[in-house]
């Protein structure tokens, strides 16, 4: 399959500052060497605990952060050297989808001309056209296409999500990032999203990142999945693949934590000891080292590198090089 998008030792790391003078006085790692690739067509899922990276790592594709070292490439052009009018010009193949699409925009701004504002933007259409496109978007979403004129209150979290949905399709995008994008969903509304999205991945050809900490939503969407802890990437590997035979101590431990329907399925349930330890100092060696059952002495010491164990299944344990 076609390489769409390809991340390639991606670092993103903020200043801390201190001290009269507001010196560096040290820094978060808050991405921390990660690589991958994502293929046309597919869903990439993207999982791990609150403060992991894994929000910074898609915000970086976008350059809403600006990455401090590494190359992001998407069909052959590194976005990291694009000037300003270049990205914003990328910015229409690449459309990112939030937890609460309103959040960042007017509560006194319609749905319509929410949807309508990437269109202006990028300089799409006339009035007419763009109040045409709105009521298309809408019916493609599953909503009502005379509902534009209606506020954002109006709308359940679910309908809200489809109008978040329909204003990333606006510019019709080549590769969408939803960010936590039913987080804040109930589980019978989140699987109707989850639906909607594949649905428009299909009819629209998308690719998607999606990034979640909720392994069984990942599960539900992705066709691949990469797991990341304190800052790296830790395990990546197609989705059953992941799920069935995890090979990561990390990934083990967040698998055994969550229920399974099949009885003979059922794991151990590992309890990681400790919390998840700061990125502003984030341990020596492997990252994982202060809460792994399986720690060894080498892995104080030695990062372990992030390597294919066999049909694409990548992680980064020094268990496994053995
Ligand atoms: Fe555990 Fe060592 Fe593997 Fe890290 S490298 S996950 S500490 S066994
Ligand atoms: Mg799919």
């Amino acid at each position: 399959p076609e390489k769409l998008l390809e991340v390639n030792h991606l670092k993103k790391y903020y200043p801390i500052r201190g001290g009269v003078f507001g010196r560096k006085v040290g820094e978060v790692k808050a991405v921390d060497d990660v690589s991958f690739t994502v293929r046309k067509g597919e869903t990439l899922g993207i999982v791990g605990e609150s403060g992991c990276g894994k929000s910074t790592t898609g915000r970086s594709i976008l350059r809403l952060e600006e990455p401090t070292s590494g190359s992001i490439t998407f069909e052959g052009e590194d976005l990291t050297s694009l000037s300003g009018e270049k990205m914003r010009r990328m910015r229409r193949e690449i459309q990112m989808v939030f937890q609460d699409p309103f959040a960042s925009l007017n509560p006194r701004k319609t749905a319509g001309l929410a949807i309508a504002e990437p269109l202006e933007v990028h300089g799409l259409g006339d009035r007419r056209e763009r109040g045409e496109k709105v009521k298309e978007l809408l019916s493609v979403v599953g909503l009502d296409p005379y509902h534009g004129e209606r506020y954002p209150h109006q709308f359940s979290g679910g309908q809200r999500q489809r109008i978040g949905i329909a204003r990333a399709l606006a510019v019709q995008p080549k590769l969408i990032i939803a960010d936590e994008p039913v987080s804040a969903l109930d589980v019978s509304i989140q699987s109707q999203v989850l639906n909607l999205m594949e649905d428009l991945q299909e009819k629209y050809d998308l690719t998607y990142v999606f990034i979640a900490h909720d392994l069984s939503v990942v599960r539900h969407i992705s066709d691949r999945v990469g797991v990341m802890y304190l800052g790296g990437m830790v395990e990546l590997a197609d989705r059953d693949e992941l799920y069935d035979h995890p090979l990561h101590p990390y990934t083990q431990a967040l698998l055994s934590a969550v229920p399974t329907p099949d009885p003979e399925a059922k794991r151990e349930r590992i309890i990681l000891s400790g919390d998840v330890p700061s990125p502003a100092d984030p341990p020596s060696g492997c990252t994982f080292h202060t809460r792994c059952p399986h720690v060894m002495d080498i892995c104080r010491e030695i990062r372990p590198s992030f390597k294919n164990y066999g049909g694409n299944h990548f992680a980064a344990c020094h268990l496994l090089e053995k």
